[in-house]
C-alpha cells in the first residue's frame, strides 16, 4: 500500500460556536499536487492551518506521511500526541502563505539560511550553501545578497519558497501563494510550483487560478461552508454540467 502524503479523517473545527469545517475526510495522494479551491470563507486556510498544526482541530484525526499529527485515536478515544512526537511529524511540511513574512532586515540568503541555523542548529558556512542552492532552484541565485525591499512581490514569493525548501520537506502547503502579487508576477510563481509539481513534491495548494488547477492537480477538491462538496480529478471536478455551487463559485473567478 503507498502510504499518503496526508489522511484527514473526520476533522472538525469550530471557533466558539462557529463550525467552520464539517466532518472533512481527504487523501493527500504522494508526489501529486492536490488543489483546494473554494468561495472565501469556505474553510481553505482552516484546514491547511489545521494540517499545519497553527489551528487546533476541534475533533478528528490528521496523519501526515502515515503518522499521526497532533491526535492519535487509542481504543476509540482521542489523545493528544507529544510534543516532540509532534514537533518531529510538524517538521516533514513547509508552508507559503499569501503574505511572503521575510525578515525585512536579512538578505535573501540570510532568510533561506535563518531556519537552517535556529531550526537545524547548522553551521552557518553550511546553511549558507543550502540556502544558496534553494535560490537557484527558485532562479534567484543573483538576487541573493539583495533584501525583500529590493525585490518584487513576485520574487519575494519565491525566496519564501525556497526558504520552506530549505527544511526539505515532504509535504509543501501554499496559500494563496498569488494573491497579494500584479498579476504579472503570478507567472514566475506558478512556474516555481510547477517545476517543484514534476520533481514529485506532494502538495497542497489553494489557488483561484483555475488554469493552473487544471493543468497542475491530479486532484481537485471544493469546499463550500466547511464541507467538502466535490473531490475528484480535475475532469470530473470541472466536468458540464457543473455542479451548481461549483458553478457560481467559477462565476466569479473566470
Ligand atoms: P477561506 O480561507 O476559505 O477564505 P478561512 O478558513 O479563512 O476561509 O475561514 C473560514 C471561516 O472561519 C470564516 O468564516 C472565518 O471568518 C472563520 N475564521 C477563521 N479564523 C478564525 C478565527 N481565528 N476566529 C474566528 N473565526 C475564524
Ligand atoms: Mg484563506
Amino acid at each position: 500500500m503507498i502510504i499518503p502524503a496526508a489522511q484527514v479523517d473526520g476533522l472538525d473545527k469550530e471557533f466558539g460556536t462557529t463550525r467552520v469545517l464539517d466532518r472533512i475526510n481527504l487523501t493527500i495522494p504522494a508526489g501529486q499536487v492536490t488543489c483546494l479551491i473554494g468561495p472565501s470563507g469556505s474553510g481553505k486556510s482552516t484546514l491547511l492551518r489545521c494540517i499545519a498544526m497553527l489551528e487546533e482541530p476541534s475533533a478528528g484525526i490528521i496523519s501526515v506521511g502515515g503518522r499521526p499529527l497532533g491526535f492519535s485515536l487509542e481504543n476509540g478515544k482521542r489523545v493528544k500526541l507529544p510534543t516532540a512526537h509532534n514537533r518531529e511529524v510538524r517538521g516533514q511540511i513547509g508552508m507559503v502563505f499569501q503574505q511572503f513574512n521575510l525578515w525585512p532586515h536579512m538578505t535573501a540568503l540570510g532568510n533561506v539560511a535563518e531556519a537552517l541555523k535556529t531550526v537545524r542548529r547548522m553551521p552557518k558556512a553550511q546553511a549558507n550553501e543550502i540556502a544558496g542552492q534553494k535560490l537557484d532552484e527558485v532562479g534567484l541565485a543573483h538576487r541573493r545578497d539583495y533584501y525583500p525591499a529590493q525585490l518584487s512581490g513576485g520574487q519575494q514569493q519565491r525566496v519564501a519558497i525556497a526558504r520552506a525548501l530549505a527544511l526539505e520537506p515532504k509535504l509543501m502547503l501554499f496559500d494563496e501563494p498569488t494573491s497579494s502579487l500584479d498579476p504579472e508576477l503570478t507567472g514566475e510563481v506558478l512556474n516555481v510550483m510547477r517545476k517543484l509539481a514534476e520533481q514529485g513534491m506532494s502538495m497542497i495548494v489553494v489557488s483561484h487560478e483555475i488554469g493552473f488547477v487544471a493543468s497542475v492537480a491530479s486532484k481537485v477538491v471544493f469546499l463550500d461552508h466547511g464541507r467538502v462538496v466535490l473531490d475528484g480529478t480535475p475532469q470530473e471536478v470541472f466536468a458540464k454540467p457543473r455542479h451548481p455551487r461549483l458553478a457560481q463559485f467559477l462565476d466569479t473567478y473566470l
